[in-house]
């Protein structure tokens, strides 16, 4: 396994405690520092030998690959797509496509590093508070490794697919009367008193492993550095691992351009937006967040300090999105590119719109959209914003009239 530590974001100290989820020293949020020096004298090419996915970049990540607990995550495709480009004025506009995960989402890539610790470890019980895409995926993984496996989810609010498969992967399942925040806090406290391994994003294990959906996008576009990424942020795992990513490949010198990344939120559940609009380092969390794309339905993002900081450093911005922006731009995915996306993933594109049309994004970019998860986590959105079946009887007479329509 790839040398690493577990340190404090904020001070730098060194955690020894594997279940602390912030620094035990000043309540700041974690990381991992690897050691990169054994990949200094390695160049993309040499992890070819792998297929595409997660474990292509074991020397980037802090799990031991003989002990994976692994569904074959990563490896998704990276579309290019001249006729959303062209609807939305971006020539040179790609999707990478999170919905192909094993269960949906890009959760995935996270937890099989996760997990994976969880067994070195010898973690028995494996937990997560959720929206709906992180329980759906520790389920799976968690029935892989054959552990006992608690999931939090606010209550009335998970989208019926996500739900559905965190039953059907067999973890326990408990509806928190509450929103997501509320669920978070219980579990932690849980984690806390031992009574479970927590693989919220907050587990500094996690985000290595979702790291790699920067590094396949570099390695799908020949290391030809995208000028932006653009990915709807929720918790800000996913935008903080995306730009550790960066960090780490300026280290060992595989790049010298830096993506401009570009977090977009919901405005019913904008925290980093306005933080990011008044130039502040911190965010004020928001108490009742509302948005219909529930994966980043969230007010207090843990990683929230992650993310601005990911902002500024890439020279990125932040903007927010209306419900009715992240529908449209979910059906253009899918009338003009055959991609069908849930509505946080969406966000991503709705974001790259908004920001083309307000001159941020030049028409020249190379801009990459990361849509995180599957049409199918969120059937019921999907169904309301299309026509229904149009109702024949068997006469073939009939039918013709209905196709000529
Ligand atoms: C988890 C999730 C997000 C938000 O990612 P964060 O890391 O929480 O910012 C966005 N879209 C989908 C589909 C997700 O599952
Ligand atoms: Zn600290």
């Amino acid at each position: 396994m790839a040398p690493h530590k577990i340190v404090c974001w904020d001070c730098g100290r060194a955690v020894d405690d594997q279940y602390a989820d912030t620094c035990p020293a000043c309540g700041g949020l974690l990381t991992i520092k690897m050691d990169l020096e054994p990949l200094m004298s390695k160049r993309p090419e040499d992890l070819h030998k792998v297929p595409l996915g997660v474990w292509r970049y074991k020397d980037f990540m802090p799990a031991d690959p003989a002990r994976k607990v692994s569904v074959q995550e990563g490896g998704t495709p990276l579309y290019p797509c001249g006729a959303l480009g062209g609807e939305i004025k971006i020539k040179d506009l790609w999707v990478k496509y999170e919905g192909a995960n094993p269960t949906g989402s890009f959760k995935d890539r996270g937890m099989t590093i996760g997990v994976t610790h969880a067994v070195e470890i010898g973690a028995k019980v494996v937990g997560c508070a959720s929206t709906g895409n992180t329980s759906a995926s520790l389920a799976a993984y968690a029935a892989k490794a054959g552990m006992k496996c608690a999931v939090f989810l606010p209550s009335g609010k998970v989208a019926a697919g996500k739900l559905a498969q965190a039953m059907f992967f067999g973890a326990k399942v408990i509806s928190i009367d509450g929103n997501f925040d509320d669920a978070l806090r219980a579990v932690r406290e849980l984690a806390r008193g031992r009574h479970l391994y927590l693989l919220n994003s907050i587990n500094p294990y996690r985000p290595e492993g979702q790291k790699s959906v920067l590094l396949e996008i570099m390695d799908q576009l020949a290391y030809d550095v995208p000028d932006r990424i653009v990915l709807p942020v929720g918790n800000a795992g996913n935008i903080s691992a995306v730009h550790k990513a960066i960090t780490e490949l300026e280290e060992i010198g595989w790049i010298s351009k830096i993506p401009m990344l570009t977090g977009i939120q919901a405005e019913g559940s904008m925290p980093i937006v306005r933080a990011f609009g008044s130039n502040e380092k911190d965010f004020i969390p928001e108490e009742n967040p509302e948005t219909v794309a529930t994966a980043i339905r969230i007010g207090n993002p843990v990683s929230g300090r992650k993310a601005l900081k990911a902002i500024y450093d890439t020279g990125g911005y932040s903007t927010s999105v209306t419900d009715e922006e992240i529908l449209a731009a979910q059906k253009l995915l899918g009338r003009r590119e055959g991609i069908g996306v849930e509505p946080a993933s969406a966000a991503s594109v709705a974001g790259a719109k908004k920001l083309r049309d307000m001159g941020i994004i030049d028409k020249d970019e190379k801009v990459v959209c990361i849509c995180t998860g599957n049409a199918l986590k969120d059937p019921d959105t999907i169904i309301s914003s299309s026509d229904p079946p149009i109702r024949s009887s068997k006469d073939i007479l009939s039918i013709i009239k209905i196709l000529s329509m």
